[in-house]
């Protein structure tokens, strides 16, 4: 039976469709008098579990049925984890988007190429404004992240306040854009706020996640003491660390280069809402290669390994214009996101091989994360002073801890949602009311599946164990007119294993020969090779029998 909304029509529900079994995809939902809010609709990435898919994205079934009175969807930052699937399922939903200028105008280039342009009408909102929407209130809140015009949402309702605070940390020098306003979160502590939903990304981390500045002095630093060549590779999003890169390149007497689209694309995106203007225009990669070793840096997309980013070609020196040398220095201002350490460890050790220097977080001071260690979330509760905590934005482990946190900071009630759970957010009942569906689609190249689908499955099977098909032609007596004839990719070799294949035609003569049902000749055929490739492969590939009859 699918959830009765209805009888809850005079509750605030809040249904997270993403974000809350895993880093990533993020998409909440809240609910309130038969009305429906959407904040953030992001991507996932794949893990091994579905070859061939790179991301996800959350499936909308569990809402699907409600559409019709959803009043809006609310982007708090442009990172791809809360906007990137809106152009896969915004014409599911058509409706209004709201964003501040930055983020929208990433998401109108994101829209654009997927051939969505102009289609979605994005309202750009400001801090300290109300925007009403039906039974809902909103205010975006600016807070500090690792990426432009960051805003937490408050979301004032008859039946009270959640702070969805989105990705956050407190950096008092963020370098670019406001610090976090925290007399407003103040002021809404003051008046009451019923909820938080808050990011667990660090839950695990003590002491606090440290200031942009911080590491833009020790980049000053580190490229100054490079000799050669530098490529400097970042989350192309983060445009304060890119003016940091930018800056300690100048300042080291370096032009700076761009290597890869997103690059291209957020710097454009960037300076159209007004940042990154005070600097000399970007060089491309083939410019930059014909100057000086020491007169030139390389801002790369590809810190994370991603075989199609500039640095990965780089590593292998397939890029169609930068070619490094020994002596060479490469610096990842970055992390590994958990789920990317081969592959960044193997692009690490092609980049060693080439003769270059490679400088990382481990091995110098490059990188700070954009989401709150421990202080800063005990900041925080003590600024909003919720009456429930709804931990998101974190995998089980992560989402368990940070309510044990905010107990011990003297929050009431706190509720740990899993993807799907319809939450009731009321002083003194804060509790899990019920289910809907929830789940992933895979981006499989230009079509969405869902990622328990028979093909996926399918496919899975076939990278594991391979795939062998045969083909029968008989007549009307149930004779071989051919000799069978197999197909077996990523199973057996045509010429290698020429001995199986003719030990399988010889047993599946023999089958026919002996004649029987017709109907169950092709489950005795799949029989006999299931065994066959069992004892001789120690395998279970994917089989496919073809009986054609004449
Ligand atoms: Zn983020
Ligand atoms: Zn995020």
């Amino acid at each position: 039976m699918p959830f009765d909304f209805k009888k809850h029509d005079d509750e605030l529900l809040f249904v997270p469709l993403g974000g809350t079994n895993e880093i990533g995809m993020n998409l909440n939902l809240y609910r309130y008098q038969g009305k429906w809010l959407m904040v953030d609709l992001g991507i996932g990435f794949a893990d091994d579990f579905l070859p061939g898919i790179e991301v996800v994205v959350p499936k909308l079934d569990g809402f699907l049925p409600h559409k019709k009175d959803l009043l809006g969807l609310v982007l708090t930052h442009a990172h791809e984890d809360h906007l990137g699937a809106v152009p896969y399922l915004w014409p599911e939903l058509g409706c209004p988007v709201y964003a501040t200028p930055f983020t929208a105008n990433l998401l109108r280039v994101k829209m654009a190429e997927e051939g969505l342009k102009g289609r979605a009408k994005i309202i750009e909102v400001r801090a300290g404004e109300d925007y009403p929407l039906g039974p809902f209130t909103l205010e975006m809140i600016p807070i500090t992240h690792s990426i432009p015009e960051m805003h937490a949402v408050a979301i004032r309702t008859e039946a009270g306040t959640v702070m969805h605070t989105g990705d956050w940390k407190l950096d008092a020098n963020p370098l670019i854009g406001p610090t976090s306003d925290e007399k407003t979160l103040a002021r809404y502590g003051d008046e009451g706020v019923l909820a938080m939903v808050c990011d667990s990304t660090n839950v695990f981390v003590e002491g606090e996640s440290g200031s942009e500045s911080d590491v833009r002095t020790s980049l000053m630093q580190i490229i100054k003491e490079c000799s050669e060549r530098v490529v400097v590779t970042t989350f192309a999003s983060n445009v304060a660390r890119l003016e940091s890169v930018i800056y300690a390149a100048l300042g080291a007497g370096r032009s700076v280069a761009l290597a890869g689209k997103s690059l291209w694309r957020v710097v454009a995106a960037a300076q159209e809402a007004g940042y990154l203007k005070d600097v000399p225009p970007f060089l491309n990669d083939s410019e930059g290669m014909k100057l000086p070793r020491n007169r030139v840096a390389f801002i790369c997309t590809g810190c994370q390994g991603e075989s199609r980013a500039a640095l990965s070609k780089i590593a292998q020196a397939e890029h169609p214009a930068i070619r490094l040398t020994p002596g060479d220095t490469v610096i990842f201002s970055s992390r590994t996101i958990p789920g990317n350490e081969t592959k960044i460890g193997r692009m690490h050790n092609k980049l060693v091989e080439l003769g270059l220097e490679v400088i990382n977080d481990h091995s110098g001071f490059t990188h700070v994360s954009g989401h709150p260690a421990r202080m800063e979330l005990e900041r925080m509760y003590q600024l909003v002073r919720p009456e429930i905590a709804v931990p998101v934005h974190g995998e089980r482990r992560h989402i368990h801890e940070h309510a044990k946190l905010a107990t011990q900071l003297q929050v009431k009630e706190t509720v740990t949602p899993h993807n799907g759970a319809v939450v009731r957010l009321a002083a003194g009942r804060a509790e899990i009311i019920g289910k809907v569906t929830s789940g992933y689609l895979a981006v499989d190249g230009t079509s969405l599946m869902d990622t328990e689908s028979p093909v996926l499955r399918t496919r899975r099977k076939i990278r594991d164990d391979g795939f062998l098909s045969v083909s029968l032609v008989l007549d009307k007596k149930q004779r071989l007119m051919a000799p069978p004839k197999f197909s077996a990719p990523g199973c057996l070799d045509p010429e290698d294993d020429r001995d199986i294949f003719a030990a399988l035609r010889e047993e599946i003569e023999a089958i026919i020969e002996k004649g029987g049902k017709p109907e169950r000749l092709e489950e005795s055929i799949r029989n006999l090779l299931r065994r066959a490739l069992r004892d001789e492969l120690g395998k279970k590939p994917v089989l496919d029998v073809h009986l054609h009859r004449v």
